[in-house]
């Protein structure tokens, strides 16, 4: 039966009965066609029921239309596991509750679409938590965990999920309801009449009658998730559970409701022993004899990733406090058994590295010896750098990537050094090379080849890796799937780890819980081959025609001068969709769904770019929508592992619909704004009057989609002056400002930039709606003693400087462009002497570094950019130099400061906090906060406005409105100090108002 023929029946009869979402449009459909992996399958169509009844109703659908369910959580599987052509049943978004928790007996039962970490967060005021610590715990799902059988960089003390799973609620392939728990003996528990005790005989025979296949066959390491776990039901397995076979079954043989978990103590104060080693190969020969000293995890860092992490400015703290000399490889030994004791197994690790012969006094392959972290900030900091550093590699801009197929394999520990260096023999035979890092504790290092697999010969390396790796690991009795799963990168070498006979049985255990095919079909058994590239995400007919593009994408490669490559940047791992912590992605946050994250933007534009969502899709409505909710934060810029920036690439969308389309009445009326706000000022009253009068609200609701509860920023008169005295007071005419440049340019006879001048940009949010904020800014620099320029037009026009942001947001690049070459000309005279360009209004002066120079080519645009700086930046490089030493007095007890989230971005919301704690007495506090949720225009829209306010009550709204009324609210961000306005009803101040009250101006 193809698609075409079952879509309609299939989606009409879910749409009427299925509360939740259901999407069967191309757009949607494509988002959930890739996991982490390098594969792609196109499902029949989305659901992501609200409750546990309408999954299983989906189910039953299904059912009745002959289609097979694919269940997923996160979708961050590496193995292809969570990509099929079927209907998707997306747990993520609304299967998160808790059901029960048992503080005393230390158990809890969740749905399985609760994130990890989420869970974790609601364990932690109990002391516990849930012990499976996989990398992807900001995303990954308990129910993907224990479909994939998880494992946690912790596994030497806490397992695998198998071990810290008791029990499952799960619904059958043909409907039935069934708990999979502990089988007691003679199936005593199982009612006659449960569904289950035939399945149970069925698997104990089946576990009796291969016993000695099992026993010579499964691999001998902690580390095997592949295949069924069919050595759970062999005679001698220490506990008969029927959870155990849906652990690491990858939703191919029942769709798990309810998952019933141990859970274990947190961890107390821990202790690190960075074992360093003067070769890779003596590092892995350690690791066997460093876990007999019980550590609770080993983890490996190895010289590349030490060189990657080094090449990072912020990391190079972290590597001086921890790093002795020029080690080729770190094994990190962790200890959690109390303060005395972590410093008794220190002493004893330091000394079993002195028995095998390091010594820090030796040179080449034995020297070493052990550095011991204590300081949990230095421990939470050296796990960072290991993090990044894979980032760092994740990110490399080529069209050959590190591809994840032998990655997890794991082998016996004596066996460790051996397989690392035959393996890189192996990766040198086929002209790649790879890089080796995480758990050594349990033989499971991660190492991923990079390969271009869009070209036929590096599949053909591929193939030829996978099964010259897969042969070794069985020569060692190891697992070719020790941590990511089957998918459809390992199913196919089953019967090679496995033999032919246990994958019969594997499909026996199939055909029994699923004999239809029903449930994720393809994976673990009966998989097709690992390299069919028509599954590949860059198949053999991948390709994007050119594109015209507005701005520079020239670092990387592909169609539209690199847009392409920008895009493929995302490898799908998913870090996007976390819940808390830093900026990204506000509007997932709020409403959950795959179209609101980075992932699934870029996953859109991809597909869009590559003809895959059919004609004209970059400018359709579906994309429009896309990106809508995109707020432009840059929060990915920053956190994404990859650098994605969808900000960037939004204004890609937005250019191009505009050509195509043209501008609604609201984005003109937002991009044009630096153009009539001189004549807005003249007549404020008339621009003012919208917010007077309900009926001209509903009119510009209804007309310009301008929400009538929002106010809007109120014109004025008195606006910021351009010809302001560096007393502050405005010059009485043109002839009086130009004679005091003059006389500025005097005060620098040699051109040379004197180190007490700086220019001052003006921008239009500021000039015209909070000149108070400029005149502070004006009143602190010179109060310190530097001469203040105003940056003037010198076009001829009398039209004031902008940035050209508005201009951007619509997607007017030509507009924006002209007004940032105004900007460019305006300040050369300056910059090229080497005076910095101050301004307020984070959006503006962070434009100038990042896009103005992918639009403007010039080096008038590349000066500007290295010489703009903020307001407060400016102030902390200042009073480092000894500069700025200003007589403050207190103003405040308490400042509760909120960061735009553009400075986050670039990193430099450290300056803000740093420039307060300046002022005596202020206790600096941040606001832990995502996107404020006004993002320039978008807060105003009223489509937008729900999704707004709920970004500012992610945090920023509950946190200003616990304040008392003493406390400062601080925020540079003009959007933010409207959202704080609209919101929790109280005034927040520019940094620079803070310091003009501090130095009493
Ligand atoms: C950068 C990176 C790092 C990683 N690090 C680790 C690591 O440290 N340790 C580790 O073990 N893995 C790791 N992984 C792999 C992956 O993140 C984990 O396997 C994770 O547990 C998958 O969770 P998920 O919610 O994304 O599952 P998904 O990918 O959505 O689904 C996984 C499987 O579970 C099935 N499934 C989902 N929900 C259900 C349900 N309700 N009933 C039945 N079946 C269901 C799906 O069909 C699929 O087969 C990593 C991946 C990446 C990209
Ligand atoms: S956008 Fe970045 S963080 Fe999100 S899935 Fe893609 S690569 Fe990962
Ligand atoms: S710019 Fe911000 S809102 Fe847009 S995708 Fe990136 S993190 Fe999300």
């Amino acid at each position: 039966m193809t698609a075409a023929q079952i879509l309609p029946g299939l989606e009409r009869k879910l749409k009427a009965e299925i509360t939740g979402d259901v999407m069967f449009d191309r757009f949607s459909r494509g988002r959930y066609a890739t996991d982490a992996s390098h594969y792609q399958m196109t499902p029949l169509g989305v659901v992501a029921p609200r409750t546990v009844a309408e999954a299983e109703r989906t189910l039953a659908i299904a059912r009745e239309e002959g289609v097979s369910v694919l269940p997923r959580g996160g979708g961050t599987s590496q193995a292809g596991q969570t990509v099929n052509e079927s209907l998707v049943v997306d747990c993520s978004k609304h299967l998160t509750q808790i059901y029960e928790l048992d503080i005393g007996e230390r158990r809890c039962t969740v749905e399985p679409g609760i994130v990890l970490d989420d869970l974790n967060r609601k364990l932690k005021p109990y002391g516990l938590w849930f012990p499976v610590d996989v990398s992807t715990a900001s995303r990954a799902t308990i129910g993907g965990m224990t479909a994939n059988n998880s494992c946690g960089g912790r596994s030497l003390r806490y397992g695998t999920m198998r071990d810290n799973v008791l029990s499952i609620d799960a619904v059958l392939a043909d409907g039935t309801r069934a708990h999979f728990g502990p089988v007691a003996a003679g199936l005593s528990n199982l009612p006659a009449g449960s569904p289950l005790r035939p399945l149970a005989r069925a698997l104990l025979d089946i576990g009796l009658r291969e016993a000695d296949e099992i026993a010579a066959n499964f691999p001998k390491v902690q580390r095997r998730v592949g295949g069924y776990n069919l050595d759970a039901f062999a005679p001698n397995a220490p506990e008969h559970n029927l959870a155990h076979i849906l652990l690491g079954s990858e939703g191919t043989l029942a769709f798990s409701t309810r998952i019933e978990l141990k859970l274990s103590p947190v961890l107390g104060r821990r202790a690190i022993g960075a074992c360093h080693f003067g070769s890779f190969y003596e590092a892995m020969n350690a690791a066997q004899h460093l876990v007999k000293l019980k550590p609770i995890a080993v983890e490996l860092i190895d010289r590349t990733m030490l060189e990657l992490a080094g090449e990072i400015a912020m990391f190079r703290p972290t590597l001086k406090a921890f790093v002795h000399g020029e080690p080729e490889a770190i094994l990190l030994v962790e200890f959690d058994e109390g303060e005395t004791e972590n410093k008794r197994r220190l002493k004893e690790l330091a000394a079993t590295t002195g028995d095998l012969g390091f010594s820090f006094h030796k040179t080449g392959a034995k020297w070493g010896g052990i550095v011991e972290v204590y300081d949990a900030n230095l421990q939470a900091a050296i796990a960072d750098v290991r993090t990044s550093g894979l980032n760092i590699m994740m990110s490399m801009k080529d069209q050959g990537k590190p591809i994840s197929f032998v990655e997890d394999c794991a082998v016996p520990l004596i066996n460790l050094a051996e397989y690392t260096a035959r393996l890189t023999q192996v990766f040198e035979k086929h002209g790649t090379r790879g890089t080796w890092y995480a758990h050594a504790s349990v033989g499971c290092l991660h190492v991923r080849p990079v390969l271009n697999l869009r070209q036929e010969k590096d599949v053909k390396a591929m193939r030829a890796i996978a099964e010259e790796a897969f042969a070794m690991v069985r020569e060692y009795k190891g697992s070719h799937s020790g941590e990511h799963g089957d998918g459809i990168v390992r199913s196919e070498f089953h019967e090679l780890m496995f033999g032919k006979r246990l994958v019969t049985a594997f499909e026996e255990v199939k055909d029994k819980l699923d004999p239809k095919g029903l449930l994720n079909p393809g994976k673990i058994v009966r998989a097709p081959k690992f390299d069919d590239r028509t599954k590949f995400r860059y198949g053999p007919d991948y390709a994007a025609p050119e594109i015209k593009v507005a701005l520079d994408w020239s670092g990387y490669p592909g169609a539209g001068g690199g847009f392409q490559g920008a895009i493929e940047m995302c490898n799908n791992n998913g870090a996007c969709r976390k819940s808390v912590g830093g900026v990204m992605c506000p509007s997932y946050r709020v409403t959950r769904n795959e179209r609101d994250v980075t992932r699934g933007r870029a996953n859109s534009l991809r597909l869009a770019i590559t003809g895959q969502l059919g004609p004209d899709a970059l400018t359709s409505d579906e994309m429009a929508e896309t990106m809508k909710l995109c707020v432009s934060c840059k929060g990915c810029r920053r956190e994404c592992p990859t650098g994605v920036d969808m900000a960037r690439m939004k204004i890609e969308v937005q250019a191009a619909r505009a050509a195509k389309r043209g501008l609604s009445l609201r984005d003109r009326l937002i991009g044009w704004m630096p153009r009539y706000a001189p004549y807005a000022a003249m007549f404020p009253w008339a621009f003012n009057a919208r917010d007077k009068y309900p009926r001209l609200k509903q009119l510009s609701e209804r007309f310009a989609g301008l929400s009538t509860r929002r106010t809007l920023p109120q014109w004025r008169k008195d606006v910021f002056d351009d010809k302001r005295a560096p007393s502050g007071k405005p010059a009485q005419s043109d002839a009086e400002a130009a004679e005091r440049d003059a006389l500025r340019a005097l005060a620098s006879p040699t051109g040379e930039a004197s180190e007490r001048e700086v220019v001052l940009l003006a921008d239009t949010f500021n000039r015209y709606f909070e000149r108070e904020n400029l005149d502070a800014a004006v009143a602190v620099l010179e109060a310190a003693g530097y001469t203040v320029h105003i940056a003037k037009p010198v076009d001829g026009s009398k039209r004031p400087l902008c940035c050209g942001r508005t201009f951007l947001a619509v997607g007017k690049i030509d507009e924006a462009r002209r007004e940032a070459e105004r900007v460019i000309a305006a300040v050369a005279p300056f910059v090229n002497r080497g005076v910095p360009l101050v301004g307020l209004e984070p959006s503006c002066i962070l434009g100038f570094r990042d896009e103005v120079p992918a639009m403007v080519k010039s080096e008038g645009a590349g000066q500007l950019a290295l010489h703009a700086l903020m307001f407060e930046e400016f102030l902390v490089r200042e009073a480092a130099l000894g500069r700025f030493k200003p007589a403050l007095k207190p103003v405040a007890k308490r400042a509760l400061v909120h960061g735009h989230c553009h400075q986050k971005a670039f990193g430099m919301f450290g300056a803000v906090e740093r420039i307060l704690r300046l002022v005596p007495g202020l206790k600096v506090e941040t606001v832990e906060s995502s996107c404020c949720g006004m993002a320039g225009a978008f807060g105003y829209g009223a489509d937008t406005i729900d999704v707004s306010l709920a970004m500012g009550e992610l945090s920023l709204l509950p946190a200003v409105r616990k304040a008392d009324g003493d406390t400062l609210i601080v925020a540079d961000g003009t959007s933010c100090r409207h959202q704080i306005h609209d919101g929790a009803n109280r005034d927040a101040l520019h940094v620079a108002r803070v310091l003009a009250m501090a130095i009493g101006a």
